[in-house]
């Protein structure tokens, strides 16, 4: 071990008498994706750091409307190690879950250096260099775990920028309060848009605008289908095979609110507008004033801190194999979707693609 180097009592991590800090793993964002892979580094005795640009643990649990609920109930909901406490009711509301990552960060008393956003990642003499908003760190290997919450995607439609009305996107919807005695467009066809037209159609005049008519999954069918499909999949992968899907999980899970909206005749989706003009929203043969517009349209990878490592591809994504970067083999990335394992994206699903990083992880520092 380096001399000049003393343990610290942050996290196991080596710091140099100088300013910065080393370790063997840094992983960046400590939402859901960061947790389960600091679980296995953890059991695997590695010495890893999480740095989070949040003030408090939750990861974008902590910015979602006050009345998300998970669409799938906690034996389904769970990171490793620890299943979720018994919750109210079926599905975790969003204050369980955030208390549940928080305890989950305390059991295993992961060191989460908070308030550090990472700003720029390069890469020399094989070791990454790390700048963020509280000084240098540096590690051997790296894990992007940072979501997409903070790339909400709005589309460029004609005339957005003349919008004289109030517009938001789903990721800083919080309740329907705001919008009371207002006539509202919600634009999007996934489950944030169909959850908010459930919520806001109860206290004012809403209008819905989808790319392609809405699909619904089964009743019956919610993110416990999206597991057990995962776990099919991923047996199918590691067989060489793929699996055909019985349900596109792509459509929107028929939570309570959502049935309530549909009892309610709520659930009729307008194709695509041609033009915003002012607060008049222009069909080719028709017509509606809003006051609001609530985006549902998504979200990008937030990947830009990784921009100086030059592997992000023209989709805005990284060349993977599992979660691993094929362009930069020190460099994982966990929980941005599919692209990083099937249902990654999911408290569930990211538990195979974190145990299976976590492996490659200690292979790569042995
Ligand atoms: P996040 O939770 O976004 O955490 C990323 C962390 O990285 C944050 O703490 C952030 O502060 C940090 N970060 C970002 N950039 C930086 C930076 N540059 N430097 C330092 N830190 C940084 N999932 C389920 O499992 N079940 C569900 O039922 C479910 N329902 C959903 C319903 C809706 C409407 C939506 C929109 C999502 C739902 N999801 C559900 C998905 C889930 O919310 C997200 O996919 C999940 O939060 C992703 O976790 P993550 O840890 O990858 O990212």
């Amino acid at each position: 071990m380096n001399p000049d180097w003393e343990l610290t009592g942050f996290s196991d991590c080596l710091t140099a008498k100088s300013t910065n800090m080393h370790c063997d793993v840094i992983i960046i964002g400590g939402g859901q994706s960061g947790l389960a892979v600091a679980y296995f580094l953890k059991k695997a005795e590695v010495h890893f750091l999480i740095l989070d640009a949040n003030e408090t643990p939750g990861g974008a649990w902590t910015h979602t409307w006050d009345s998300l609920k998970l669409f799938s109930p906690k034996e389904y909901s769970s990171l490793p190690g620890w299943m979720m406490p018994k919750t109210m009711d079926t599905y975790p509301t969003k204050e369980e879950i955030i208390s549940y990552l928080s305890e989950y960060e305390k059991r295993y008393e992961f060191k989460v250096r908070r308030s550090t956003k990472v700003e720029n990642v390069t890469f020399s003499d094989n070791v990454f260099h790390i700048q963020t908003s509280k000084g240098e760190f540096s590690s051997r290997a790296l894990i992007s775990a940072t979501g997409n919450w903070s790339h909400p995607y709005i589309p460029d439609y004609p005339g957005i920028e003349s919008f004289k009305g109030d517009q938001i996107h789903s990721a800083h919807y919080l309740n329907p309060e705001k919008f009371r005695e207002k006539k509202v467009m919600v634009v999007g066809g996934g489950n944030s848009a169909a959850q908010i037209l459930a919520e806001v159609s109860k206290v004012t005049k809403t209008i819905w605008v989808t790319k392609e008519p809405p699909e619904y999954l089964p009743d019956h069918v919610d993110g416990r289908y999206l597991f057990e499909l995962a776990t099919k999949k991923y047996q199918a992968m590691l067989k060489g095979e793929t699996l055909k899907e019985a349900h596109d999980l792509a459509k929107i899970v028929m939570v309570d609110s959502v049935k309530d909206a549909r009892e309610r005749g709520v659930l009729t989706a307008y194709e695509p507008f041609q033009e915003i003009r002012g607060q008049t929203i222009l069909w080719k043969d028709r017509q509606e004033n809003v006051d609001s517009i609530i985006w549902c349209t998504g979200f990008r990878n937030d990947l830009s801190h990784l921009s100086s490592l030059n592997v992000i591809n023209s989709a805005g994504k990284i060349d993977v194999a599992n979660s691993r970067s094929i362009a930069k083999p020190a460099l994982w990335l966990l929980g941005y979707g599919d692209w990083t394992g099937f249902a990654a994206a999911t408290l569930i699903g990211i538990q195979r693609w974190a145990k299976l990083a976590a492996k490659e992880v200690c292979e790569f520092i042995e």
